[in-house]
């Protein structure tokens, strides 16, 4: 009997015909704790970032986890304890980079529409750097600085205009994307900060998009944002960091992306062949570290077969595992215990009321009711995107290391769910 292929390997692996995932057996985790049930290798996760480390020895350098890929605290704890920074979008990743035991002095505020609230915190809390969108956020940045005595790190983001080659809701890269500062006025911006009394100019940024599996946009990139530090140096603003955000790919089927030691040693040599050497870089990897990480276990509910399709409704859904039903992305899906059974072709599919409700389509899968299947690369944009649709609690998700399991987070009871909500007091 073959086994499936496993982007999670070598942490995720068959043993005797039932899957683990370092030395736990998925399907006796699944039993004790329940379904839908993310789980998470720590080894794995470490290993995603050794190569990073290793390819940034030996220059001043910050990696920035990108929280959003999977905020869970334990998940951040891990890359914390390893020396990482973080990139976060909100206050509220910044209170999780806290709890965590994270340094604000390590990470980096990206998106589009922070408040001044949001700055305020941040600013409180000492960040090291604001990566800044637009003019507009600029202004109301150095006002809320100067409201608290204190000057904003900024790195501007600028929008390179180069495609990533990845799906259109991921890539960000592009003049019609909503994100960054375009090219074309770059180096005016980066003068109009100059001269803003709250603003103390640091570095430049780029985030190109997501579930990159090419090295050719990231070049084209590089080269866009160094002929921008070029132009803005020559006006006498100093950039100090380089930093060229995340995007890296991994595999969910059949990609095959660059490693991440291998992307950044030629990124390394255009940057010193250009005479840039001297900046600290930075990069933002959410998906690589974590996606490869983790996986989703559902449980077969019902075998459905019809006339044109053969449904196999499992109890995890689009609120669990968004990505299938956002980007029609590919997830594997295997079954935690391989049986000698004839496979058949199956939409693997959840209860929720939506016929995007999907987690694969026109799998073949020896499945049987009571099974429980493990939906793939799961741990990057999985559960930071779940939500409670159909009144449906969160999933349970747990820690693995060796033989070592901790729960992370706990099931949602329904009690939670609408715990905040209220009746009307009515005369009827
Ligand atoms: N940095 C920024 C600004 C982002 O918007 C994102 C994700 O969209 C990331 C980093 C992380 O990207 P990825 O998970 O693809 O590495």
């Amino acid at each position: 009997m073959s086994s499936p292929k496993l982007p999670g390997a070598p942490f995720l692996a068959y043993r005797d015909q039932e899957l683990h995932l370092d030395q736990i057996n998925l399907n006796q985790l699944a039993h004790e704790h329940g379904t839908p049930l993310y789980v998470y290798s720590r080894p794995a996760m470490l290993a995603a970032l050794a190569p990073y480390q290793r390819a940034l020895t030996g220059r001043a350098h910050l990696i920035c986890y990108a929280i959003k890929a999977n905020s869970n605290l334990a998940v951040l704890q891990t890359f914390a304890q390893a020396g990482c920074g973080f990139d976060i979008v909100s206050a509220g990743e910044l209170a999780r980079v806290l709890a965590a035991g994270g340094e604000a002095t390590k990470v980096v505020f990206s998106g589009v529409g922070k408040t001044r609230a949001e700055m305020k915190t941040a600013i409180e809390a000492g960040v090291k750097c604001f990566n800044v969108e637009s003019t507009a956020e600029l202004e109301v940045l150095s006002q809320v600085a100067q409201s608290l005595g204190q000057v904003a790190r900024v790195s501007l983001r600028v929008n390179p205009d180069v495609d990533a080659g990845t799906h259109p809701y991921i890539s960000t890269g592009l003049k019609g994307n909503k994100f960054g500062i375009a090219h074309e006025v770059a180096v005016a911006t980066y003068q109009r900060a100059a001269q803003l009394p709250g603003i103390e100019v640091v570095g430049i940024d780029c985030h190109i998009g997501s579930q990159i599996t090419d090295t050719g946009p990231y070049l084209d990139a590089l080269d866009r944002v160094l002929d921008l530090v070029e132009a803005i140096e020559s006006h006498g603003i100093r950039i100090h960091h380089l930093d060229l955000g995340g995007g890296l790919g991994i595999t969910y089927t059949d990609e095959v992306p660059p490693a991440a030691d291998e992307l950044i040693a030629l990124l390394i040599s255009r940057i010193d062949a250009r005479g840039h050497g001297h900046r600290e870089l930075m990069f933002e990897p959410g998906r690589s570290l974590v996606g490869n990480a983790g996986v989703l276990l559902t449980e077969v509910m019902y075998l459905k077969p019809g006339e044109q399709k053969n449904f196999c409704v499992v109890d995890a859904a689009m609120n669990d595992l968004m990505r299938p039903a956002l980007y029609e992305a590919y997830m594997g899906i295997v079954n935690t215990r391989l049986s000698g059974d004839s496979p058949e072709v199956w939409d693997v599919v959840g209860p929720v009321c939506e016929s995007g409700d999907w987690l694969g389509r026109d799998r073949s899968l020896a499945v049987h009711s009571g099974d429980v299947l493990a939906v793939l690369s799961a741990g990057a944009y999985g559960m930071t995107m779940a939500s409670n649709y159909n009144t449906r609690g969160r999933a349970a998700e747990i820690m693995v290391d060796g033989d070592q399991t901790w729960v992370i987070r706990q099931r949602e009871s329904v009690q939670e769910l609408f715990a905040k909500e209220r009746l009307i007091q009515t005369n009827v």
